[in-house]
């Protein structure tokens, strides 16, 4: 899979990027990720990519010019070099759809998708319409600009790659992967003073046992917290 990331603050993605699933999953060539200056792609002689808005009020707007050059850069160099094109061209917006589990999966599936960082007060609406397949939220919330959006996103996309995750098991039991909750999870020592003991069940070593006693819990931590997502099947 290929991630293209355009963003004004390119630096805010180099930590995230090298660390731990991410960093292990491009290392061995699960996921290309590249980031794209916006500023590389203004005409602007001060590198500017914004302008004030039309009709007035404060905030700056993110201009169609860079955006749409650099958009467009990228679709033609992913067909010269690979005869391919991108499946999605997402804007991390507020107002776009929230993000969750299931989007994640259908995106990890993707062979080849843009990120579009908004900053300021958004880009210019225009761009939405023409070159936007796709918009997607984190949350109810405003972010100052996208790139923890499209961290986040890039984040749970890649870790379902199949194979990115050692034990391929590990990300089928995590929670909303089947609209459950996780089970509750315990480690040694068994018995720690003050905490109390493990769930005897844990240790009787009967794989089937276990795994029943786990769906259970999952579900009874599912009605308690989040009765919604049995609901939605
Ligand atoms: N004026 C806009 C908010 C701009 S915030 C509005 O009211 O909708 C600046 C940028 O941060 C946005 O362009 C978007 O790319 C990003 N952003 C903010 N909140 C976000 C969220 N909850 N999910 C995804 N992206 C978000």
């Amino acid at each position: 899979m290929r991630i293209d990331i355009i963003s004004v603050l390119p630096e805010m993605f180099t930590g995230f990027l090298n660390e731990s699933i991410i960093g292990r999953a491009q290392r061995e060539g699960y996921v290309e990720i590249h980031i794209h200056n916006l500023r590389d792609y203004t005409k602007d002689k001060h590198k500017r990519v914004d302008d004030y808005p039309f009709g007035g009020g404060s905030g700056m707007i993110m201009q169609i010019q860079p955006i749409a050059d650099c958009i467009s850069h990228l679709q033609s160099t992913l067909l010269s070099s690979k005869g391919e094109s991108y499946d999605a061209v997402i804007y991390t917006s507020p107002d776009g759809n929230q993000f969750n589990q299931g989007m994640a999966n259908r995106m990890s599936q993707l062979r080849n998708i843009i990120i579009l960082c908004g900053h300021y007060k958004g880009i210019d609406h225009r761009i939405r319409e023409k070159l936007i397949t796709e918009e997607v939220s984190i949350g109810d919330y405003v972010l100052s600009g996208g790139e923890l959006a499209a961290a986040v996103m890039t984040d749970a996309i890649v870790r379902v790659i199949p194979g990115v995750l050692g034990d391929s098991q590990a990300a089928l039991d995590d929670c909303f992967m089947d609209n459950l909750l996780a089970p509750p999870i315990y480690t040694r020592p068994a018995h720690y003073d003050g905490f109390g003991d493990v769930p005897e069940i844990l240790l009787c070593g009967d794989p089937k046992k276990i795994r029943e006693w786990e769906i259970q819990k999952a579900l009874e931590r599912t009605l308690a917290l989040r009765p919604d997502l049995l609901e939605e099947q």
